[in-house]
């Protein structure tokens, strides 16, 4: 079969590897239909995730149709059409129990990270009762791919960590494709703002028709003050969707007492916490790795359209054009990509 292999910092290609097999009892192989790139597998392909060692299959999401299943496998069977989620979970172990799917005993973010992953036409995934949800007839497949990862951690991470509730005014910094799944699930709880922030004017535009009240372009400076003075005295919830010093710091001068600040982003370097300023203030910050445990619900509201995902995706490719689909998204802002979909036809 073919995939797309990391090779080096820098370097992958779309080559043929041997079809991988199932090799527990638990394991499902799927054959993938749709798939997507993540930023995350930008970062993976600079080298900033050192546990991707060469040779590694990228990709956490992704649907497709049963192939093959292990003997133990229950709930899904040969032909059915699923939805991958990209954390692993085995079910039965103490974090599985309290619905920590993240940081399953023997799961959480393995796929295309630890084991080969979703960019490819099968891929194996070990604990398949757990870590694949059904599709239901007729439901749009494209719109669920963006339901394996963005979307359960734009909402859980960024909204239901910062516990949105109706009448709050709610900022998120970052309107990259996990910042418009905060906006858009945000929604869920109706706000009476959502302020979104960002650098790229074409992706503030889409924003607003996504149902941002107001927006900001960060390009200006003064973000803080621009915030401030659209609200009474900040915001109830500032969901940080980027991951660097200076989008936290903005969440952090932003919030109101009593606020939350949502994290989101993938830092990789310490931010400057003024918890010297924070603490008399009655502020929460809550940090998290996508649990996936709200994806049944998810999948529900598209079905209801309720939510609508695939206002997020800009580009379509196939699988013979991988590589143009890295070259796009990887120059996101030039290209005017969010999401792109790669389909086995
Ligand atoms: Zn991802
Ligand atoms: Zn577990």
């Amino acid at each position: 079969m073919n995939a797309l292999v990391y090779l080096d910092p820098g370097k992958i290609a779309w080559k043929e590897v041997p079809r991988p097999t199932v090799l527990e009892p638990t394991d499902a192989l799927v054959k993938i239909t749709k798939t997507t790139i993540c930023g995350t597998d930008l970062h993976i392909l600079k080298g900033d995730v050192p546990a991707v060692t060469p040779g590694r299959i990228l990709g956490h999401e992704g649907v497709g149709i049963i192939e093959e299943v292990g003997s133990a496998v229950r709930s899904f069977k040969q032909g059915d059409h699923v939805l991958i989620s990209c954390i692993t979970s085995c079910g039965k172990c103490e974090y599985c129990k309290k619905q920590l799917y993240a940081h399953c005993e023997d799961g959480g973010w393995k796929l295309g990270h630890l084991i080969d992953g979703t960019q490819a036409e099968y891929v194996r995934i070990p604990h398949a009762d757990n870590s694949l949800y059904a599709i239901p007839p007729g439901a749009d497949e494209e719109a669920l791919v963006m339901l394996s990862d963005i979307f359960p951690t734009g909402f859980e991470i960024g909204v239901l960590y910062g516990a949105v509730k109706p009448g709050d005014v709610v900022a998120i910094v970052g309107a990259g494709p996990v910042g418009m799944a905060s906006l858009l699930t945000a929604k869920f709880f109706s706000p009476s703002k959502i302020i979104m922030i960002d650098l790229d004017r074409s992706r503030l535009d889409l924003a607003e028709k996504l149902g941002a009240t107001h927006v900001i372009d960060s390009s200006g400076g003064d973000v803080v003050q621009k915030v401030l003075d659209q609200t009474k005295d900040g915001v109830d919830v500032a969901i940080e969707a980027v991951g660097i010093p200076q989008t936290f710091d903005i969440c952090q001068h932003i919030v109101r007492p009593g606020g939350h600040i949502a994290n989101v982003g993938v830092h990789g370097k310490s931010v400057n916490f003024e918890l010297q300023k924070l603490w008399i203030r009655n502020i929460t910050v809550t940090t998290g790795l996508v649990n996936t445990n709200t994806t049944p619900m998810l999948i529900k509201t598209v079905e209801s359209n309720k939510l609508t995902p695939l206002d997020l995706i800009t580009h379509r490719y196939t699988f013979d054009q991988f590589m143009e689909a890295y070259a796009v998204f990887g120059n996101a802002a030039v290209e005017n990509a969010l999401k792109v979909i790669i389909s086995r036809t």
